[in-house]
């Protein structure tokens, strides 16, 4: 369904509440990647330039004691915004009352606020994060308009997005939850075919209900990482040491009978001796061998999967193939990673907070269509899921 965007609303003069996704990673007050900083300018950036007045909400990891307070403040935030922007942004070191009210009612057009972390509210009985109703009501009072561009907590009700939204005649999205539905939702709804959805990671609990929400809309699911070894228990192979969900092997052998020749798992696996990338390692086909466990996709693996991949006019990617996190067992989601940036007539999307990882580590990141923003967020999208912050936006 279409949904009301920041460009269909009349902004100037306006005091535009924003909810944006500014929760960076920030080490000793100095942030380590600005990307998210970077892919709410759209939205901010329109918002001045037709004369509104930008009143920007995020969150920034989680807070639980006053101690935390000081690590977790946006004001490092805010001046790197204030870089990017070039212009001067002004930081409120409040979520309520006076002192925001005031710096809000002194906004000029063009005009750049920053408030205070919305989880300090969780101090005191997780109002942001609990959705309590007071808040969100008196956050709406602050402006005449409301924006949600925070893709990444669209899959949570907290004060700041549906809070807001629902004390609000009405809710739009900015560029950036526009551009999420549109590449995340056109896959999931409206995919070209051949749809070859690759699967993998750590545990089949995590990607069931992607699993089982892809089976029908995808042409094949090309299964590697972790949960691949449910999967070969489901089939009755020995797995040695290799990672398995006992509980979850029927549910697997459920998938296998639905999903017919459409799931592809490995044929090969490179297989250790131990969590180590300096453990003895070998690849075999098949069986894993007692005393071993798999921790990356085989050769012939990647050459079949690369094989389906040639024709996919949709590929979505959630789950690196094997534990890329170390040399010898990243070949796997290296070449599959690769195989999808080779795809010049396809749409590629790619969510999931290890996949995205993975992706940027192997350089592989700019010849992506789409990577998405939320990690869990676009799991719960790909899911089927409606998504709590994007119900709550108006639409057309
Ligand atoms: P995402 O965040 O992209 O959704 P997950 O969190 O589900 O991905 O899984 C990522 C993790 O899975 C990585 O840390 C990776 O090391 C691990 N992993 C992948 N393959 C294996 C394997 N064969 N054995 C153990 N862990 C694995
Ligand atoms: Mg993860």
């Amino acid at each position: 369904m279409a949904k009301l965007i920041v460009s269909d609303l009349d902004v100037k003069d306006k005091k535009v509440l924003v909810r944006v996704d500014f929760n960076v990673p920030i080490k000793n007050g100095v942030i380590g990647d600005d990307n998210r900083i970077v892919a709410a300018l759209p939205t901010i950036q329109y918002i001045i330039d037709n004369n509104g007045k930008a009143i920007l909400f995020s969150h920034l990891g989680r807070v639980k004691t006053e101690e935390d307070k000081k690590e977790l403040s946006l004001r490092p935030v805010a001046e790197r915004l204030s870089e990017l922007l070039k212009k001067p942004v002004t930081f409120v070191p409040a979520t309520r009352g006076k002192e925001l009210e005031d710096a809000i009612n002194n906004m000029k057009d063009g005009d750049v606020l920053v408030v205070e972390n919305t989880r300090f509210e969780d101090l005191d009985g997780k109002k942001e994060s609990k959705n309590d109703p007071e808040l969100g009501k008196y956050w709406a009072s602050l402006g005449d308009l409301y924006v949600n561009d925070a893709f990444g907590t669209a899959h949570r009700s907290h004060a700041s997005n549906v809070g807001i939204s629902s004390n609000m005649p009405q809710a739009a999205a900015g560029f950036l939850m526009e551009k999420e539905i549109k590449f995340l939702g056109d896959a999931v709804e409206n995919p070209k075919h051949p749809f070859v959805a690759i699967l993998g990671g750590a545990k089949v609990s995590d990607k069931i209900g992607v699993i089982s929400n892809l089976i029908e809309k995808a042409d094949k699911i090309l299964v590697g990482g972790g949960m691949t070894y449910t999967f070969y228990a489901a089939k009755g192979l020995s797995i040695g040491k290799s990672l398995v969900e006992t509980d979850k092997i029927d549910l697997a052998k459920q998938i296998i009978a639905e999903a017919g020749d459409k799931l592809v798992l490995p044929v090969d696996n490179v297989v250790a001796t131990e969590f180590s990338n300096d453990a003895p390692h070998k690849v075999v086909e098949g069986d894993i061998p007692d005393g071993y466990m798999a921790l990356d996709i085989g050769p012939k693996s990647v050459a079949e999967f690369k094989d389906v991949l040639k024709t996919a006019k949709t590929v979505v990617w959630n789950g690196p193939m094997g534990v890329f996190e170390m040399p010898n067992y990243a070949k796997g989601t290296l070449e599959v990673g690769e195989a999808l940036g080779d795809l010049t007539d396809a749409t590629t999307i790619i969510g999931g907070g290890d996949s995205t990882a993975a992706a940027k580590q192997l350089g592989i990141a700019p010849k992506i269509t789409h990577i998405s923003t939320g990690g869990g967020a676009s799991l719960e999208y790909l899911e089927g899921k409606e998504l709590p912050g994007i119900a709550a936006i108006t639409n057309k």
